[in-house]
C-alpha cells in the first residue's frame, strides 16, 4: 500500500510502501480505494494533535475490507457503539 508517512512534526510527508499482515484481534484489514488528507491531519503535521510517530496520515478512506481479526463482528461503527 501506498501511504502519505509522517516521521517527524513539521517535516513533510513521505510517499512510502508499506506491507501489513494479518489483522490481529480487533483490527481489519481494508484495502484502500482513495483517502482523504484533512484538517486534522494538518494538526498532526504542526504537532498542535499528539500521536506517536511515525504515523500514516488520510484517516477518511473508503475501501473494501479484506480480512477482519479474531472478535471484530462490525466495521461501521466504533467499538462499544451500537
Ligand atoms: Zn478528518
Amino acid at each position: 500500500m501506498r501511504a502519505a508517512v509522517l516521521s517527524e512534526i513539521n517535516i513533510p510527508m513521505t510517499i512510502e510502501d508499506l506491507t501489513f499482515g494479518e489483522p490481529i484481534a480487533g483490527e481489519a484489514l481494508v484495502r484502500v480505494i482513495t483517502a482523504g488528507v484533512c484538517h486534522s491531519d494538518l494538526h498532526f503535521i504542526e504537532g498542535t494533535y499528539k500521536r506517536s510517530l511515525p504515523m500514516v496520515l488520510g484517516h477518511e478512506v473508503a475501501g473494501v475490507v479484506e480480512a477482519v481479526g479474531p472478535g471484530v463482528t462490525n466495521v461501521c461503527q466504533p467499538k462499544g457503539q451500537k
